[in-house]
């Protein structure tokens, strides 16, 4: 099913996995990923990671067995700094014939050994893709983009995304639901037209919190910090701290009428199951 139809039609509810690394096998990630259908998400998406660790090559892999093995809808991302338009055309003929209609156009971050071949930016994937008929999705900042100094700027150069083509957006995560608000409300101003899907993470300790923030660029705000004080350095209270303020937030951002939840549920089914309960419980999905 492509994405956007299912944009125009409801608000949405979906999850994130990443694929097989290491000792971590196709067959788990599929595990992973049936648990996770059995909350009924309208997709599940597959990060990508470029570069040596060969997990983009099970990106499609997996993205296959979510869609034939589950009966869910994929989304797989797809970066494109280093790769040729020949990388990115083998690329989508393993999608399409998985039957995999979605993608996440993505440039990925920079690194040595990844300098631009065929696209530098997002902006240039995404055009080529649709070339391809699929439905493509894009990445967006609600606090900006971690090497764009002017968020007017990282605005402009999200216009151009979407007037490149881009379907539906996917937010960064955030802790502060208000940095959301006043993204979308830029957006409007800015016609950015195409649905927003919130991506939010429930953290599961100081870590993990640490970490991603500082990958991200996303401020955490003093209401996390003194509820992760008030845990100390008991793990399973800083576990339970993350998921109860996610929970919080996609419950505030269910009433403040988005256009739709992305967890980012990083290979934890137990957090599907919880984020998914908090949606029904407070009517943003059916039980
Ligand atoms: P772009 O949209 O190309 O933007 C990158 C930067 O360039 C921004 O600062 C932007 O303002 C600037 N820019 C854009 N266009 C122009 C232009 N024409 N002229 C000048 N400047 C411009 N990474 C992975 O490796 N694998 C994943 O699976 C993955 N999944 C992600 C999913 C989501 C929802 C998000 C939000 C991020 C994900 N990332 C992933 C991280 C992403 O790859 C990085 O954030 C990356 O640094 C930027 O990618 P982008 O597609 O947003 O880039």
């Amino acid at each position: 099913m492509r994405i956007i139809d299912i944009l125009v039609r409801r608000q949405s509810f979906s999850f994130e996995i990443f694929p097989p690394k290491g000792d971590f096998s196709v067959d788990q990630a599929e595990k992973i990923a049936i648990e996770l259908s059995e909350n009924h998400p309208d997709w599940i998406s597959v990060t990508f990671s470029a570069g040596g660790s060969g997990n983009s090559e099970r990106t499609a892999d997996i993205s296959q067995r979510i869609e034939t093995n589950t009966g869910t809808t994929a989304l797989a991302h797809l970066t494109c700094l280093g790769s040729s338009r020949s990388d990115v055309d083998a690329y989508v003929a393993k999608l399409q014939s998985a039957g995999v209609e979605n993608v996440l156009a993505l440039r990925g971050d920079r690194a040595p050994g990844r300098d631009p071949i065929d696209f530098t930016y997002a902006s240039d994937l995404i055009p080529y893709l649709k070339q391809s008929n699929l439905c493509v999705g894009a990445a967006c900042y609600p606090e900006g983009h971690v090497e764009c100094e002017d968020p007017r700027n990282d605005l402009d150069n999200l216009k151009k995304k979407v007037d490149s083509g881009a379907d539906f957006l996917v937010t960064q995560l955030f802790f502060n639901n208000d940095d959301f608000y006043r993204f979308r409300d830029l957006c409007v101003r800015k016609h950015i037209e195409v649905p927003i899907v919130c991506g939010i993470m429930p953290f599961t300790s100081v870590n993990q919190l640490q970490r991603m923030a500082f990958n991200c660029g996303a401020s955490i705000p003093a209401s996390v910090v003194r509820r992760l004080v008030a845990a100390g350095d008991d793990t399973d209270a800083q576990r339970a701290a993350g998921i109860d303020y996610a929970c919080e937030q996609i419950v505030d951002l269910a009433a403040n009428g988005v256009d739709g939840i992305h967890i980012y549920s990083m290979n934890n089914s137990q957090i599907g199951k919880i984020t998914h309960d908090a949606l029904v419980a407070c009517g943003y999905l059916s039980a």
